[in-house]
């Protein structure tokens, strides 16, 4: 499932490629992608729109026509691949260019919005800080903590708590950090509170620099697969030696998700 770095690089991507030119049409195979509009109107909407900016809020990639905004949710398995039409495009957006703009989605559960205010969107107004931005500061992220509860990992993947980190990130800024994906937040002393901030910042940064992680279907804009994954110490490594102790990683069900952790080096 594709989370802050994979969305990022695909806004990355799309903004030296698409940005100034046109949508002339759109192809919409899969009608229950497009939400809040009927497929007739969104058609209508979009076409012809100039594509003025790209943006990212949380796992939201965000293209910003003249008077509206186009808010893409890739959720589980969506991609967003420039190039030829593809045949397997739920929702193919043709350019001026000639080129095509195609939302690919095996399990049909993306998401694609037309609004004229993506602040205004419930799920977005909700959302925590975005922990890449200068305003996401230590004092910012102790803020947030104070009087949590909750188990560590499933808090780092609230996105109402900070946004854009899923499963995959949250195991690997927490084995970072050295602590155990089950802590309940509130048991947490100062230093490792310090050592998880630290460890969003990096992993997400890490994450972005070798252009996200293709575990299952995510793809960036080319189409291409990123090269994180290869470097993931404790995410889908279940029953493989820890790279620093070399314990086997473990994998437990945590909230209804597959954790990987290193029982010994994550406390
Ligand atoms: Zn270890």
């Amino acid at each position: 499932m594709p989370e802050l770095p994979e969305v990022e690089t695909i806004k990355r991507d799309l903004e030296s490629i698409i940005v100034g030119k046109k949508i002339k049409d759109v192809e919409v195979k899969r009608a229950k992608i497009i939400k809040e509009l009927s497929v007739e109107n969104f058609i209508k909407r979009v076409q012809n729109q100039e594509i003025k900016g790209i943006s990212r809020r949380g796992k939201m990639l965000i293209l910003k026509f003249s008077n509206q905004y186009l808010v893409v949710h890739l959720r589980m398995t969506g991609q967003i691949i420039y190039g030829d039409k593809q045949q397997e495009s739920k929702v193919a957006f043709r350019l001026s260019d000639g080129k095509y703009l195609n939302f690919l989605d095996r399990r049909v559960m993306g998401e694609i919005r037309l609004i004229n205010n993506w602040q205004e969107l419930p799920f977005i107004q909700k959302m925590g800080p975005e922990p890449l931005e200068k305003e996401f500061s230590l004092e910012k992220f102790q803020e947030i903590l104070r009087g949590k509860k909750a188990q560590i990992k499933p808090l780092l993947m609230d996105q109402s708590f900070i946004a854009g980190i899923g499963n995959l990130y949250a195991a690997e800024i927490l084995f970072r950090a050295k602590v155990s994906p089950l802590c309940p937040a509130d048991s947490l002393n100062s230093a490792e509170v310090r050592e998880i901030y630290l460890a969003i910042k990096e992993v997400l940064r890490e994450g972005i620099k070798y252009r996200g992680s293709s575990v299952n279907t995510y793809r960036d804009a080319y189409g291409k697969k990123g090269n994180f994954a290869q470097r993931l110490h404790v995410y889908n490594r279940a029953g493989q030696p820890c790279f620093k102790c070399g314990t086997l990683i473990k994998k437990i069900d945590l909230g209804g998700r597959g954790t990987y952790f290193c029982p010994t080096c994550q406390k």
